[in-house]
């Protein structure tokens, strides 16, 4: 961009909202109230949110400029064929079908295609992607590479699937068994790592060889194509969309949730080329979503969508973006805090496990951690380990934890500055120093499906 080697915010901010603040005494009141789950505070009572990077991002003036001109025709509206074609020119996919955000599009994708006796690998499914495939009697399994679950291992691609062991899975479920392949880019569970355009090569190699589908979980499809052009050999030259057109050459397929890469608050689509699997899709969408043309949003959403996804394909934004994310894990490795290595693209994940050793994963020291957080600063972040993952063996009932225990800080789009960032730091810092006394939480009420975002904890004394 510059000789200066300070990146700058490649936009200026023209419209603000005002921070609420809160002491230390309401945050043990509020959290005293929400049962120790962060998603049961409200959001005016937190300092800095980084709960999610979902739906939670700034828009552009013409983002907002589109949601005054989306037209809200029922059938064959204009910001619908705006939609399609931008979609259709950065996935390639023959069919657009917009739904309200991402797991509405795995709801209709694994009711038409998954079902008991069914498998869906994936590098690591998201958790509604998990939940959609269970729901309906399927199993969702994960093949992430070796390195992919040691939290303190670098390596470039971290995202990416175990390529042999999937062959391995196919052959021993047998093909007929597995509907299709998913690739998550970024891995979200996963620390929100890249996935290599060799990685996403190879898949589509085995997928072919067996005659089955891949589809690509896109959700940050601009940040994994970023991290292939600074990371992967041979991509140095080329422009993000090109990579992202590549990405998504190998694919069948996608579902998307614009709620983070399109910089919407709202929205999502699934696109795919087979013809029938799109009949049936869209007759599942027109009994749940809404028309072909609109889905589940409105045409102003839709308009919102195209501009973003526009925006979000631009260097100097993802510059910017990745280089945000890695400064916050940049400080803290500095001061010694264990966070997972190397930062995601859209978040830093603290290393539960190594953060607080005391805590046993079925006591959940990440639910620890972001119970602290809040009270010490007012920061909201997420526990994704045995909370959201941890299981009970169906036999023997014994506690089954999750492969990390990780607390992640999520990156808004385009929302907090460099000094926002600061704060957060200095907030973790006092956290680590004072880390001997976190305490370990037990739940006490929780769902059946999902249950980190409703569930009750009390702190063990
Ligand atoms: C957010 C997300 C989803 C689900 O999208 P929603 O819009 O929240 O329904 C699916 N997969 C991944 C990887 C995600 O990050």
């Amino acid at each position: 961009m510059t000789k200066f080697k300070t990146i700058i915010e490649p936009f200026k901010i023209k419209a603000v909202e005002p921070i609420k603040f809160t002491t230390e005494e309401e945050r043990e009141e509020i959290l005293r109230k929400a049962g120790y789950n962060v998603f049961n505070i409200p959001a005016e009572d937190v300092i800095i949110d980084l709960l999610t990077d979902s739906g939670t991002n700034a828009m552009s003036s013409k983002q907002w400029a589109g949601i005054m001109d989306g037209d809200e025709s029922y059938a064959g509206s204009r910001s619908f064929f705006r939609f399609e074609k931008v979609v259709k020119r950065i996935t390639g996919f023959k069919h657009v079908i917009p739904v309200h955000q991402g797991r509405a599009a795995e709801k209709i994708l694994f009711s038409i295609v998954a079902g008991p006796g069914k498998f869906i690998p994936n590098n690591t499914h998201f958790d509604t992607t998990r939940a959609n495939i269970e729901f309906v009697g399927g199993t969702a399994v994960d093949l992430p590479i070796p390195e992919g679950v040691q939290p303190d291992v670098w390596h470039p691609f971290k995202g990416n699937m175990d390529v042999e062991r999937l062959e391995n899975f196919i052959k021993e479920k047998g093909p007929e068994n597995i509907p299709l392949v998913m690739l998550t880019v970024t891995n979200n569970s996963n620390g929100g790592q890249p996935v290599s355009m060799k990685n996403i090569r190879e898949v589509k190699e085995v997928c072919s060889k067996y005659g089955i589908p891949l589809f690509l979980d896109a959700c940050r499809f601009a940040e994994n194509a970023y991290f292939i052009k600074k990371r992967e050999k041979g991509y140095e030259n080329k422009s993000i969309l090109e990579v992202v057109q590549e990405m998504f050459s190998y694919a069948d397929g996608c579902t998307m949730s614009a709620k983070k890469d399109a910089f919407a608050n709202i929205g999502g689509f699934l696109a795919l080329n087979d013809d029938e699997l799109a009949i049936k899709a869209r007759n599942v969408l027109i009994v749940t979503e809404g028309f072909p043309t609109y889905g589940g949003l409105a045409g102003r959403d839709l308009e919102a969508i195209a501009q973003g996804l526009e925006e979000v394909i631009d260097e100097n934004y993802l510059v910017y973006r990745i280089r945000s994310v890695e400064y916050l894990a940049e400080k803290l490795i500095e001061r010694g805090i264990p966070v997972l290595i190397p930062p995601g693209g859209h978040a830093v994940y603290l290393d539960a496990r190594r953060f607080a050793p005391h805590i046993p994963p079925e006591q959940f020291p990440g639910q620890s951690i972001v119970v602290e957080l809040y009270r010490v600063g007012g920061i909201r972040g997420v526990e994704i380990g045995s909370v959201m993952f941890g299981r009970k063996d169906k036999e023997t009932g014994k506690f089954i934890p999750h492969t990390m225990e990780l607390v992640r800080l999520a990156i808004p789009r385009r929302v907090y500055t460099q000094s926002h960032i600061d704060y957060v730091v200095e907030v973790i810092t006092e956290v680590y120093k004072n880390r001997d006394k976190l305490k370990g939480y037990r739940i006490v009420w929780e769902a059946p499906l999902l249950r980190h975002f409703t569930a009750r904890f009390e702190p063990i004394e």
